[in-house]
C-alpha cells in the first residue's frame, strides 16, 4: 500500500507541487512549512517529538523515487488482455461444449 504522508506542520498531504525538507530525527515536513516554523518556532525543537534541532541539521529538499505513472496504464493494459484471452479462451470452451452435446445428441453413444 502506498505511502500518504503528510506535514504535520499544516496537516497537508504531501505532493508534486511542494518540496518536502526532513529533520535529522527522520520527521519530514514541507519545506514552506519547516522554515515558517523554525523562524517562529520559541524554542528549536521538532514538532513532532521535542528533539532539538539546529537549522544545519535540516535536510531541506528530499526526492522521492516515484513510480512512473506509465506503469499503471501498462498494468490496466495487461488485464485488459488478460482478460480477453480467459474469455477467448471460455467461449472456445463454450463452443466446444456445445458441440459435444450436439454430437452426442446426433449420434448417442
Ligand atoms: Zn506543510
Ligand atoms: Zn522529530
Amino acid at each position: 500500500m502506498p505511502i500518504r504522508a503528510l506535514c504535520t506542520i499544516c496537516s497537508d498531504f504531501f505532493d508534486h507541487s511542494r518540496d518536502v525538507a526532513a529533520i535529522h530525527c527522520g520527521h519530514t515536513f514541507h519545506q514552506q512549512c519547516l522554515i515558517q516554523w523554525s523562524e517562529t518556532a520559541p524554542s528549536r525543537t521538532c514538532p513532532q517529538d521535542r528533539i532539538q534541532v539546529g537549522k544545519k541539521t535540516i535536510i531541506n529538499k528530499l526526492f522521492f523515487n516515484l513510480a512512473q505513472e506509465e506503469e499503471s496504464v501498462l498494468d490496466v493494459e495487461f488485464l485488459k488482455n488478460e482478460l480477453e484471452s480467459v474469455e477467448a479462451q471460455l467461449s472456445q470452451k463454450d463452443r466446444e461444449k456445445w458441440d459435444n452435446s450436439t454430437l452426442s445428441w446426433i449420434r448417442p453413444s
